[in-house]
Parts: C-alpha cells; structure tokens; sequence
C-alpha cells in the first residue's frame, strides 16, 4: 500500500486543490488518509510558505519527504503549482525527481531548573518581549565575541537565508552550503553600546551561546519560524545544526538560483 498525506490551508484554492490531487491519487492506486499517517512515502502540502513550515512544526519534522503546492503568495518551498497535478503523479510515480536535503537550526533554552528545545528550518529568532533594547552576550564557539545590543539576532540556516535574513540585510545562501548566519536586528553602535552591523557568517561545527543581561524585567521571545516562545527568564540560549534534516521532492528543472531570481529580481 502506498500512502500520502495531503494536507491543505483553508484558502479555497488549495481545498479544491486537495480534493482534486484526491481523486487522481487514488485513481492510480495511492492510499490517502484523513490524519497525519508517519507510514506514508511522501507528504504534499497545499498552501505557500507559510502553511508548509506549520505543517513541519505540527509533525514534529518528520523524515518523509515534502512536496508543496503553491497556492499562497511567495511560495519559495513549493515545487509545483495547482495546474501541474497531472505532470506530478506522472513523474512521481516513474521516479523521476531528486531529494533536495536542507539543514535545521535548533535552541536548547535553559532556564533555571528547566529546558526547553526548539527547531527552525529558516530561522530561530531572539527578541525582547517588549520595545526595549535588549542586551546579549554572545559567544561563538569557545569565545566571547560582543555584547549586543539592539532588538535582537536571527539565526538563519541557508534556506531560511531568503526570508527574514534577507529583509535585514543578511546574504542569500546556496542550501548546499554548511552554514549558520548570525543577523542582528536594528544593532546599536554609540559610545555607550557597540554591536556587529553586518551578519556573521559561521561554519557547521561552531556553536552559538547567548547569555542574555536583564534589566527592568523584560522577557525573551523565542522564535522558531514565526512559532513564538516567551520566556521571562532565560539563563542561556545554545545554538547549531539541529540532527531534523528536512527532505523536499525537487524536479529536473529545479536550480536555486533560478529560483531566487524568479521570486526576488
Ligand atoms: P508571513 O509573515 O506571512 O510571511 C513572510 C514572507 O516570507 C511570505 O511571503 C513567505 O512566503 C516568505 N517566506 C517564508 N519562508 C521563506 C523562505 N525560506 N524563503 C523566502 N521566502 C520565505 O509568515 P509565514 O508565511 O508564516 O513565513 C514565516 C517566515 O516569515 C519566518 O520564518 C520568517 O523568515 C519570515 N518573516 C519575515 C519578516 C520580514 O521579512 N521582515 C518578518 C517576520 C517573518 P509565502 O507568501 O509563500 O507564505
Ligand atoms: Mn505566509
């Protein structure tokens, strides 16, 4: 039996998107269940960015392989659109595609007694709770590097390298780069604070550890893909590769760059 999950965003084109990817599976013997089934060979997710990065979080990063149909705005995950339902049953099932693999960042949050995990496949994003500065010690591999202050820092993986890093002045990263950047989000340089400008760009073995300074209370928000986390008390924040790697069906005409330049220039 072969099984895929179809799931879909409650836009109107991606439910009669779904129905009608339904119908053709089935018609060439696919199983398609109602809920989240971990035995199927693949998984297609109907919607745009947005509704395909929910879709990872609520399963937990499953290791079956994503298919995204796009019917949102960008669409920068999403291989297919809704009229090529027919090229895609036919090329899948002749074996035709390649399994494109993209990395994840993860946060391991200790607070006090307590830990809290987290996982991003763009990004993991750290901000204060409320419009202040907010102060981080930030260290990168064994050394102390800077004091930040400002209203935060992004973590990016290289395919979260095209969404919000971009929008703070980051680069565009090719996924089959092994690597982490570091954007700081509005960074203060005054004689009273100094902070980095520009991202910082890190290799696969080293480690980020933020320890953040408190003043007047204020909280942390844990971002994870625009999934948001509020901590009131945060003693350290540990970040690299996270071991989720997330695998996404590619077609022969598929190059990244040609990609960034359809959706960007
Ligand atoms: P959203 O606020 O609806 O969308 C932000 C935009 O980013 C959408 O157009 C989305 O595409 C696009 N996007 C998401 N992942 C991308 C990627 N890897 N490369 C290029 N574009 C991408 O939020 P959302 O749809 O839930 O997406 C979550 C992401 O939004 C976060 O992970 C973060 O990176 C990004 N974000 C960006 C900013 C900013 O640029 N100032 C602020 C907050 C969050 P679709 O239209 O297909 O959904
Ligand atoms: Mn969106």
């Amino acid at each position: 039996m072969r099984i895929i999950n179809v799931f879909a965003n409650d836009t109107g084109l991606s439910k009669d998107t779904k129905k009608m990817l339904r119908r053709k599976l089935e018609k060439s013997d696919f199983v398609i269940p109602r809920d989240f089934d971990p035995n199927a060979e693949l998984v297609v997710c109907i919607g745009g960015d947005g509704s395909f990065l929910e879709t990872l979080h609520k399963f937990n990063f499953p290791d079956i392989p994503f298919i995204g149909i796009n019917t949102g705005h960008l669409g920068f995950f999403q291989e297919l659109h809704p009229n090529e339902l027919d090229e895609f049953i036919f090329k899948y099932k002749q074996g035709k595609y390649e399994i494109q693999h993209l990395k994840t960042v993860k946060a391991v949050v200790t607070s006090g007694d307590e830990r809290f995990e987290y996982k991003g496949l763009n990004e993991i994003l750290i901000k204060g709770e409320m419009s202040r500065a907010v102060h981080l010690n930030i260290s990168i591999g064994e050394s102390f590097i800077e004091r930040f202050s400002g209203d935060g820092i992004l973590v990016s993986t290289p395919a979260g390298s095209t969404a919000y890093n971009y929008s703070l002045g980051g680069s565009i990263v090719d996924p089959r780069l092994n690597l982490l950047q570091v954007a700081p989000i509005a960074p203060m340089n005054t004689t009273a604070y100094r902070s980095f400008t520009s991202s910082l760009i890190l290799p696969p073995d080293l480690s980020i550890r933020i320890n953040p300074e408190y003043s007047g209370g204020q909280g942390l928000l844990i971002v994870e893909d625009s999934m948001e986390h509020l901590h009131e008390s945060v003693d350290e924040i540990y970040l690299e590769f996270s071991e989720s790697i997330v695998k996404l069906l590619r077609f022969e005409n598929y190059d990244f760059w040609t990609k960034v330049k359809s959706k960007f220039l």
